[in-house]
This record gives C-alpha cells, sequence and structure tokens, in this order.
C-alpha cells in the first residue's frame, strides 16, 4: 500500500461504445499499482446493472489490483440492491462506494433509499463483511444549505457504518484543507482521500464546476482562457496543475489520493510519473 494511499477510477464504456474500451483504460493503467481502483455505477432507472461488478471483477482477478463498486441508491430498490451486493461479493470487491446518486428530471425515485447513509445502513445490516465507502464534498454538496450542514450529515453517514471517504473534485487546495479542519472537528475521524480531476477541456471543466458548484480559481481560469483553443496545450498545463496540486497535498499530509482517471491512461500515467517519487511504499 502507498503512504498516502493512491487509487484510481473509472467508469463502464457508454451502452454504445465498444465493450473493449474498458480493456484498454485497464491496460494503460498497468503498472502504476494503486491501492485500488473504483468504477462507477449508472444512476436512474435504465442503467446496466450489471457492468459495474463485471468490470471489477475484471479488475480484481484479470489485473490483481483491489477494486471497489460505486452502488447509487434513488432509483433502487432494497430486492435491486441485494441483486447489486451479490454480484459484488461475487466479483471479490474490496469495498462499496455507497451513494445517493442525482436526480433525473421526469424520473419518479423509489423513495426507500432517500439519502446515501441509509444505502450505508442497509449495506452494513445485509453484509457486514463488506466494507462501505462514502463520498464527500470539500466545497460542501451543491444541494447543501452551507458546507457546515453538509458535514453533520456527512457525520451520521459515517457513523452508519462509512469507513473511508472519497472527495469530489476541487480545484484549489486550500478549500480541501478548510473542508478537513471542519471534518475532523465535527468529530470524522476515517481516512478521507482528495478527489484530483486532471483538467482536460475548459468546456468540460466550466460545466462541471457548475454542476457541482465548485470554484475555478484563478489561476486556473487563466489556464482555460490562454489554451481553451489547443487541447493538447491544455491537457498539457492540465497534467502540470494535477500533479502540483498533489505535490502540495501529498506535502500536506493527506490520507490519500483519488486521481479521476476519465479513462485517460495516457494523462494519468503522466500524472502519476511526476508524482510517484512522493509516495513512498
Ligand atoms: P448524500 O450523502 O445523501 O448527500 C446528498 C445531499 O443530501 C447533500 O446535500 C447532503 O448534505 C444531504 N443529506 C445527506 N443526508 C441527509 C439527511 N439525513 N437529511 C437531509 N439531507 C441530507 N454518481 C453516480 O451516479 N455514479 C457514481 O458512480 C458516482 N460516483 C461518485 C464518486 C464520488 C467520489 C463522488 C464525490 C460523487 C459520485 N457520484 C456518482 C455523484 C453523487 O451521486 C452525487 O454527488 C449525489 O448528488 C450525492 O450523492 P451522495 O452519496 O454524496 O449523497
Amino acid at each position: 500500500m502507498h503512504t498516502p494511499m493512491f487509487s484510481l477510477e473509472v467508469f463502464p464504456p457508454k451502452r454504445n461504445a465498444p465493450v473493449g474500451t474498458i480493456y484498454d483504460t485497464l491496460d494503460g493503467l498497468e503498472g502504476l499499482n494503486p491501492d485500488f481502483i473504483s468504477v462507477t455505477y449508472g444512476h436512474g432507472t435504465h442503467t446496466d446493472r450489471t457492468a459495474t461488478a463485471r468490470i471489477a471483477h475484471t479488475i480484481r482477478n484479470e489485473y490483481g489490483i483491489p477494486a471497489v463498486a460505486h452502488l447509487t441508491a434513488l432509483y433502487s430498490d432494497k430486492a435491486k440492491v441485494d441483486e447489486a451486493l451479490d454480484m459484488f461479493e461475487q466479483a471479490g470487491v474490496e469495498a462499496v462506494l455507497a451513494l445517493r446518486g442525482d436526480y433525473i428530471e421526469g424520473e419518479e425515485t423509489v423513495g426507500v433509499f432517500k439519502h446515501a447513509s441509509d444505502l450505508v445502513a442497509y449495506i452494513r445490516e445485509r453484509k457486514p463483511e463488506l466494507k462501505v465507502f462514502g463520498a464527500c464534498y470539500p466545497e460542501g454538496h451543491y444541494q447543501a444549505e452551507s458546507l457546515d450542514q453538509d458535514i453533520e450529515y456527512l457525520k451520521v453517514k459515517v457513523d452508519a457504518g462509512v469507513t473511508h471517504l472519497i472527495s469530489q473534485l476541487f480545484y484549489d487546495n486550500d478549500d480541501f484543507y478548510r473542508f478537513i479542519d471542519k471534518a475532523r472537528a465535527a468529530g470524522i475521524d476515517v481516512p478521507i482521500e482528495a478527489g484530483i480531476m486532471p483538467v482536460r477541456g475548459a468546456k468540460s471543466v466550466r460545466r462541471m464546476a457548475e454542476r457541482n458548484a465548485s470554484r475555478i480559481p484563478e489561476h486556473l481560469a487563466v489556464i482555460l482562457d490562454k489554451w481553451e483553443g489547443n487541447s493538447e496545450a491544455l491537457r498539457t498545463a492540465g497534467i502540470a496543475y494535477a500533479s502540483q496540486q498533489i505535490a502540495d497535498l501529498v506535502a500536506y499530509g493527506v490520507d490519500g489520493i483519488h486521481l479521476y482517471s476519465m479513462n485517460h491512461p495516457a494523462s494519468t500515467r503522466r500524472i502519476w510519473h511526476n508524482v510517484q517519487p512522493l509516495f513512498g511504499e
């Protein structure tokens, strides 16, 4: 295990993408030896409920890397969650990242799991041997009234049985440090990994920042403006920005770095190459 931890996130290929693309992604990540790779889960009623388990199985059994399976709750009833948990168990996952998921306009939620904490408590009861991870938001969740209130609910989620937190992306490390101080003061004492999303496209950064209510600091805005029309230059600047964020976080003494690889192994490798000497074995 790395000190601090180092983990990656991948997502199942889109419905119309060739299945093999996930193998290209995983092949491209070979040799990085992260502490785990997590696999996202679709939300809504039309999601392929088997994809996450299948990919987690591949990561665990073909690549020999611990896998973490995400699971969303708003559009699931207990039977669907049970089905997913059984698949995850068979896939040999290390843990389940229990999520509420986002509301989808025009789709009726099931109403069994209203918050991620409900799902956490349910998994603890059904599969006490499975570790349960949770999500957290350094700048506050976009629907929360305030960061302090969001942290109060986060404490409820941790008390329900979460043993490890992974953060939403953020572009200013000071936001993360402020969040850590508040979370620790609130009695949240589980490891908290910092979520880092490398910049690739100016439009997607702005869209995601708006959707997640995350701030684009001035020094990143300058980079986006400068290289918006030059994707290769922006990718290079994004790799440098993420590497700098990670170096600062590791120096600060964070518990771990969770890199949102976005199924782009080349950028992920370049970042890892830059920061690997900072992670002890
Ligand atoms: P919760 O912890 O339930 O929090 C959601 C909101 O409800 C917050 O505003 C919180 O303050 C509030 N709240 C919590 N508990 C209570 C309570 N008891 N009473 C009142 N309010 C409460 N989405 C996907 O669809 N698939 C994925 O694979 C996926 N992976 C993710 C991985 C990470 C690391 C992160 C950070 C997010 C991920 N998401 C994913 C997005 C996530 O589903 C959304 O951010 C969603 O809006 C919130 O999910 P949550 O589990 O954090 O919810």
